[in-house]
C-alpha cells in the first residue's frame, strides 16, 4: 500500500509534536484526520494542508464523542491505517503530590491514559477488520524514569508504556504493529500549558536543561517506525537530547 492510499488519525494534532507528525505525514501524501481540542490552531493547520487533511475538533476525554468520532468523518477518511495517539498534557503538574490538585491529577490521567485507550478502542476494530494498521503511542521517558514532583504525568505515561506492551502482545498474531515513542524534553508548548500559560516559567524550564529535541526530531522517529517492512515493528524508541543520559 502506498502512502497516498493510507489515512492517518493524529490526536493532539494542533501543536508541538502532533503538528510536526501531521506535516511529515502530509509530505508523504497520506490522508490525515487532525484531532485536537484546540479548534483555532486545528483549523489553521488544516487550511495549510489542503483537502487531504480533515480537522476534527475532539476532546479525547469525552467518551461518547470519541466512540462516535469515525461517524463524523467524510467516508474517504474513515478507514484509518495509522493511529498516532499523541494528545497529552501536564496541566497543574510539577508539584509535590500532597500539594497538587486531585482534579488536575485526574485530568492528566484522563487524557494521557484513559483518553488514549478510548481512541484506540474506537479505531482498532476497523484496523483488525481490514487486516492492516499501525498504532503509535506517544509516551515519554517519564514512563520509565523516576522524576519527583510529576507523579500523575509519570503514572499516566507508565500506563501508556504497559498498555502498549499488552496490546502489542494481544495483536502479535495480526498484521497490526504497535510502537511506543519515549521522547525526552522536546521544545513545545506543553511546559507553558503545564504552568497555565506562564511563558516565563516555560522559558526558564527550557533554559535549565540547555538542550531539547525539536518536534520534528520526534516526528522523524515516528516516520522511521512507519517505514519498516511489514514483518518488522519498532516496539519502543527512547530518544534523548544529546546532553542527557
Ligand atoms: P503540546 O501542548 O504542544 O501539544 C499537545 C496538544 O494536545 C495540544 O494542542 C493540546 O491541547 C492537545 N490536547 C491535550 N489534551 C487533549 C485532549 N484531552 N483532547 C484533545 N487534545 C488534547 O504538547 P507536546 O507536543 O509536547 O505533546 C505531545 C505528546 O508528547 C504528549 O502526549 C506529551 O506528553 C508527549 N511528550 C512531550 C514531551 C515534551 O517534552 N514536549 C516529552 C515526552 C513526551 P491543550 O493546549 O488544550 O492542552
Amino acid at each position: 500500500m502506498t502512502d497516498r492510499e493510507r489515512t492517518a488519525f493524529v490526536t493532539g494534532a494542533a501543536s508541538g509534536i502532533g503538528r510536526a507528525i501531521c506535516v511529515s505525514l502530509h509530505a508523504r501524501g497520506c490522508r490525515l484526520v487532525l484531532a485536537d481540542r484546540q479548534q483555532a490552531p486545528l483549523a489553521a493547520l488544516a487550511a495549510g494542508l489542503g483537502d487531504r487533511a480533515f480537522p476534527l475538533p475532539l476532546d479525547i476525554t469525552d467518551g461518547p464523542a470519541v466512540a462516535s468520532c469515525l461517524d463524523r468523518l467524510p467516508p474517504e477518511f474513515r478507514a484509518i491505517d495509522i493511529l498516532v495517539n499523541n494528545a497529552g498534557h501536564d496541566i497543574g503538574g510539577r508539584v509535590r503530590f500532597d500539594a497538587g490538585s486531585a482534579d488536575d491529577w485526574a485530568a492528566i490521567v484522563e487524557t494521557n491514559l484513559t483518553g488514549l485507550m478510548r481512541v484506540t478502542r474506537a479505531i482498532l476494530p476497523g484496523m483488525l477488520e481490514r487486516g492492516r494498521g499501525d498504532v503509535v503511542n506517544m509516551s515519554s521517558i517519564s514512563a520509565i524514569r523516576m522524576v519527583p514532583d510529576q507523579a500523575p504525568y509519570s503514572a499516566s505515561k507508565a500506563g501508556v508504556h504497559m498498555l502498549s506492551d499488552i496490546i502489542r502482545g494481544e495483536l502479535a498474531e495480526t498484521p497490526i504493529r504497535v510502537t511506543e515513542i519515549m521522547p525526552g524534553l522536546t521544545r513545545t508548548d506543553i511546559v507553558k500549558s503545564r504552568h497555565r500559560g506562564d511563558e516565563d516559567a516555560a522559558r526558564k524550564y527550557f533554559e535549565r536543561f540547555g538542550m531539547a529535541l525539536d518536534p520534528e526530531d520526534v516526528a522523524r522517529c515516528v516516520m522511521f517506525a512507519l517505514d519498516q517492512p511489514p514483518h518488522m515493528q519498532i516496539a519502543q524508541m527512547f530518544v534523548l537530547p544529546a546532553n542527557r543520559w
